[in-house]
């Protein structure tokens, strides 16, 4: 799979196609595009693919792209969320040209609004939600015009001012394009463009108390952006004609909408909404958890933004909507941790190994940090007579063929030596307490004139150097692959053993000076990095990815 997409040459999207002839044609001089979350929430991955669209379209063609916040429900947004949107997209890599609100358009919104009003193309309608709903009609029937429909302009100018003052309290009055009750899409059926709402705005504060309805702010933002292609996902396109509609008869600057199917992951969910269930019912640490699909989850995990960004690029954008293995995902982080991170030695689960004809005190042998990049260097590695290997790395009585450690089995320690086992010390219990092994000193790794060959290379650790760490390893979020597509609340199907804690490994003393910006390949364990929950006293790990698709593996053999 993952050689397929390598070798194949990437044609032009469907945005590009039509960008490119927007260019040839000479329609526009430069591509205008906006990213424009609502800042309710964090952003996640199918976000992450929106802006290396918008973002990667003006970077290929000239051109900019704005970052619009559309913080026009004056209920959910934060200003923590703003924050943290911003932060995202700078981690990935992109640059915004303007920083936007759609609130500070609230004036010119209100303009628009009066002057469709005057054009005898909008109305207050007096009718509540319920009685609105009720007149809207079916896919199949035509809806019924409003009593209120056939107010005066002057009228409804009096009116709106009145919305726009504080006159009435929430819900009782609405402003409504006048369009047709009996149009085939249903959205043109007189839309609601302002309803009243006496709500705090996070930067408006108490001046309005009429808000712009989406489909009304949305378009117009664009339009007075000069955005030359709006792109949003598939469920507006039902939306597109209320789009033109209002631009053609405000008649202000023509952008025009373009949809894309969403991208959604398997195992995991990508609406906010449904995140922040899981942040606040404590499912998760936070936004930042670093097994959600958050863009903050991602960095915090460990991926980069050049594997998230390669990922979008790669799936491309398609116009039907469909789910992404998250398996491919983690090939394109594996792939790029491959190339940039330092190898260091971790074990997980020790047991002891005493060197008994190993005289010296210690040595500082040494490693390359990194064999896929000749400019990494080496780092030093202490050696000693007592060591820890992993525990599973032996095996009393070990079946043919089974190439790590063993009474009388001789193994290479990675950087290091050729040892051989000759006694097995056990607890009362029966455990394995300490191997005691000999080394051949001829078998030193790059010098090795001993003549032995051995199949099995192991990690280790010298004791006295090595520095006791936390890991975190991380699994899928979610048991099953569409978790809102069972029956039930999505949160039964949250994945019981999605974090494993491990307290007992030891890592190499290079680890010491382990920084936040560096990736770290454990060796034979995976791709880890620094969490910030670390303390100098106490450094902790997390699992990024593991060496290998262990789920493919898993799938092959069922
Ligand atoms: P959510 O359902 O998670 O709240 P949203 O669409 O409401 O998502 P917005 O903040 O309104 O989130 O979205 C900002 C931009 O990101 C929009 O242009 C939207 O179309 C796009 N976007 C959101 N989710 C996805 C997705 N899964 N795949 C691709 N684009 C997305
Ligand atoms: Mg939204």
């Amino acid at each position: 799979m993952a050689e397929a997409i390598n070798k194949e040459e990437r044609s032009l999207n469907f945005l590009e196609e039509i960008i490119e002839e927007d260019l040839q044609a000479g329609r526009y001089q430069q591509i205008i595009t906006r990213f424009p979350p609502e800042p309710n929430g964090y952003l996640h991955i199918g976000h992450a693919s929106s802006i290396c669209l918008n973002f990667g379209l003006t970077k290929k063609y000239p051109g900019y792209t704005n970052l619009r916040f559309d913080d026009t429900n004056p209920v959910t947004e934060e200003t923590e969320y703003v924050e943290s949107i911003k932060d995202d997209i700078r981690w990935l890599g992109f640059t915004w040209k303007h920083e936007l609100y759609a609130s500070d358009y609230f004036d010119k919104l209100y303009e628009f609004a009066v002057a469709l009003i005057q054009k005898n193309l909008a109305y207050v309608d007096d009718s509540t939600s319920e009685e609105i709903a009720a007149m809207k009609g079916t896919p199949t029937e035509p809806g019924k015009d409003s009593p209120y429909r056939n107010r005066s302009v002057e009228e409804n100018l009096e009116l709106f001012a009145q919305m726009k003052a504080g006159a009435f309290p929430d819900g009782s009055r609405t402003l409504r394009a006048k369009i047709d009750m009996g149009h085939i899409n249903m959205l043109m059926r007189d839309p609601i463009l302002y309803r009243i709402k006496h709500a705090h705005h996070h930067r408006t504060g108490d001046k309005w108390c009429i808000y712009p309805m989406y489909d009304f702010a949305h378009g117009q933002s664009d339009s007075i952006e000069n955005i030359t292609h709006s792109i949003c996902t598939l469920e507006f396109v039902p939306h597109r004609e209320l789009y033109d509609w209002l631009i053609e008869k405000l008649a202000i600057y023509p952008s025009h909408q373009y949809e894309f199917a969403r991208r959604n992951l398997n195992y995991t969910v990508t609406s906010k909404r449904k995140l922040l269930q899981l942040v606040n019912e404590k499912h998760v640490v936070g936004w930042d958890d670093p097994r959600m699909p958050t863009i903050s989850g991602m960095r915090r995990r460990g991926y980069t933004p050049e594997a998230v960004r390669e990922f979008c690029d790669r799936i491309g954008i398609a116009k039907r909507e469909n789910t992404v293995d998250i398996g491919l995902l983690e090939f394109f982080v594996r792939e790029h941790l491959n190339r940039i991170a330092l190898r260091r030695m971790v074990v997980f689960d020790p047991v002891k190994v005493v060197i008994t004809n190993y005289s010296g005190d210690e040595e500082i042998l040494t490693s390359e940090n990194n064999p896929e990049d000749p400019n990494s260097g080496m780092r030093d590695i202490p050696f000693s007579n007592e060591l820890y290997i992993e525990r599973e790395d032996f095996m009393e009585n070990p079946p043919k063929k089974y190439f790590r450690l063993a009474p009388g089995q001789m193994v290479r320690l990675k950087s290091a030596y050729i040892i051989q086992c000759n006694e097995v010390i056990k607890d009362a219990e029966g455990n394995v307490t300490e191997l005691r092994c000999t080394y051949i000193p001829e078998s030193k790794s790059g010098h090795d004139t001993s003549g032995i060959h051995v199949k099995g290379t192991l990690h280790w650790v010298s004791m006295k150097h090595a520095i006791n760490v936390e890991v975190r390893e991380y699994d899928r979020l979610f048991k099953v692959e569409d978790p809102t597509d069972e029956e039930g609340d999505f949160k039964e199907y949250l994945n019981p053993d999605s974090l494993k804690v491990v307290t007992t490994a030891f890592a190499e003393p290079a680890l010491k000076t382990a920084k936040f910006d560096e990736r770290y390949q454990f060796l034979r364990k995976g791709y880890f990095c620094l969490d910030r929950d670390s303390s100098p006293s106490g450094l902790i790990f997390n699992r990024t990815v593991g060496l290998k698709d262990a789920w493919a593996k898993e799938s092959k053999k069922s």
